[in-house]
């Protein structure tokens, strides 16, 4: 990838600038996903962190001056080629953290509801015993054995009924957040569920007039 800077019309990023030359300088992007600005015997220069450079590798954390009069934005640059390659990298935490939270949910849903269904059987039995061992043959006991017996399955399986009702609801908050966030840097399109692994070999946004590219693997 290569885009070209300077103040002629043609080039990709064109600066409407006096003190930049008609093609100042270049961006590439080697296959290994590093960014080199090269300067193109600019009249003012190219300073890279206040030195002057011919060809440099550049981050964007990098200050950039074309000469002393103009500072180059080089995500500004990027997005003039379609590049979108560090927005695009963002979203593989987005992605993971998604799948990570909406397995969490699941599972401790999962348990909660095991939990409320199976626990007051363990009630049960435990009421049993202290009612053979300490009141044999008494009515009110077996009342409330009968009662105990009745009751809590009922209220078990009340409380799971509830507490898987709530995985559609942090599911639902969840999946309204990721709709938000994972989303091409350019044209704002929701990418779906299609992992972040897929569609970094895709290298390019799905949205065909979009034109959005995220080069770098
Ligand atoms: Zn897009």
């Amino acid at each position: 990838m290569v885009i070209t800077i300077g103040r002629a019309g043609d080039n990709d990023f064109v600066v409407n600038d006096p003190h930049v030359s008609r093609y100042h300088a270049r961006l590439l992007r080697d296959e290994e996903g590093c960014l080199f600005l090269e300067d193109m015997a600019s009249t003012s220069g190219t300073f890279v962190n206040g030195s002057q450079i011919a060809k440099k590798k550049v981050s964007l954390t990098d200050t950039i001056w074309f000469g002393e009069e103009y500072k180059l934005e080089l995500s500004e640059v990027l997005k003039a080629g379609n590049d979108y390659s560090e927005d695009f990298a963002q979203l593989k935490e987005i992605y993971d953290k998604y799948i990570e939270q909406k397995v969490k949910i699941q599972s401790s849903n999962q348990f909660k509801t095991r939990l409320f269904q199976t626990l007051p059987f363990a009630f049960i039995g435990v009421i049993g015993v202290l009612i053979s061992t300490l009141g044999k043959g008494s009515t009110v006991l077996f009342g409330i054995s009968l009662f105990v017996t009745i009751c809590v399955p009922t209220i078990g399986i009340y409380l799971g009924a509830k507490q898987s009702a709530k995985i559609p609801r942090q599911l639902q908050d969840l999946a309204n957040q990721f709709k938000i966030d994972y989303v091409c840097p350019k044209c704002g399109t929701f990418l779906g569920e299609i992992p972040w692994e897929s569609l970094s070999n895709r290298k390019q946004c799905p949205v065909s007039s979009c034109k959005a590219k995220w080069v770098k693997d």
